[in-house]
């Protein structure tokens, strides 16, 4: 099996342990054949975000051109050993897209692939936005229950990918609502919100990844679940393994189990980006 981490942080984050470096060489000792680095993309343009703590969520953007070269030197100096390949993980706020255009279009072309990701939650309640998949904002979570959290979630998700203005390659940890796992009550909507979400990513034309944190948390799952991932494979859409390591030692965390489940669904190739175009690989 040929694999490939697309999902890794760093120390540059602030929540995050080691170096770039430090993960690019936990990947040459698993043999990956492609390491992805995707720190979190700065918080600091954006506004209504007064509740989250977000110095500790994403690196700055003073720090921007710092991560890139730092990045960009490992890619030269690894070149026999790996792939390495650039890109960001970025949250989507509702309408903020022109705030987050404004700082992204200065250094687009630099990166091979953007994770699409929502961390971030606003019910517009006169509450504020919140982060659900912080322990932090436990009680949060608690006071609106799963069924709406996850409502919103998808919805916001759905808001994500209709958004004429933001712009990703892969969906990232798409169920990530189950981190601490809570699941809603009634099931059927948010099974009908999901398969909009799917119409949604293979209209599209996007990837999602297969994001194996999920197996370190209280859900011990990947995200999405078997289950969904069934219904993605129905609709011939792309993924990719992330570890979503914040610890060089989580890199390609359980993936040789998670390649052999996805193989057994039906899936023979992974996605692979290059400056930000797709093409594939045998898995
Ligand atoms: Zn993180
Ligand atoms: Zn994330």
């Amino acid at each position: 099996m040929k694999l490939e981490d697309w999902h890794t942080h760093s120390e540059l984050c602030r929540h995050a342990v080691g170096t770039i470096e430090d993960y690019i060489k936990k990947a040459v000792d698993f043999n990956l054949t492609t390491i992805g680095v995707s720190d979190h993309f700065p918080y600091d343009f954006l506004s209504n975000i007064e509740r989250i703590p977000y110095k500790e969520y994403a690196i700055t953007l003073g720090e921007i051109e710092h991560y890139l070269s730092l990045a960009e030197n490992l890619r030269d100096k690894y070149e026999s050993k790996i792939n390495v390949r650039i890109g960001f993980e970025i949250d989507f706020f509702e309408n903020q897209e022109p705030a987050l255009n404004s700082q992204l279009e200065k250094i687009i072309d630099r990166l091979d692939y953007i994770y699409g990701s929502i961390h971030i939650l606003n019910f517009n309640d006169g509450k504020g936005a919140w982060g659900f998949d912080d322990s932090r904002f436990r009680e949060d979570y608690q006071s609106y229950g799963p069924d709406r959290v996850y409502m919103e979630y998808y919805k916001t998700q759905e808001k994500m990918l209709t958004s004429n203005h933001f712009q990703l390659d892969i969906l990232s940890h798409f169920d990530l609502p189950k981190k601490f796992n809570d699941f809603p009550q009634n099931k059927e909507p948010i099974e009908n919100e999901i398969l909009k979400i799917l119409d949604l990513v293979r209209k599209k034309d996007l990837a999602i990844e297969i994001n194996t944190a999920g197996l370190r948390k209280e859900v011990k799952e990947q995200y999405p679940s078997k289950e969904i991932i069934l219904r993605m494979y129905e609709y011939d859409i792309p993924i990719v393994l992330g570890s979503d390591a914040h610890n060089p030692d989580e890199v390609a965390w359980e993936f040789k189990k998670t390649g052999r489940m996805l193989k057994q669904i039906g899936y023979n190739q992974l996605a692979h980006f290059h400056q930000r175009k797709r093409t594939s690989i045998e898995l």
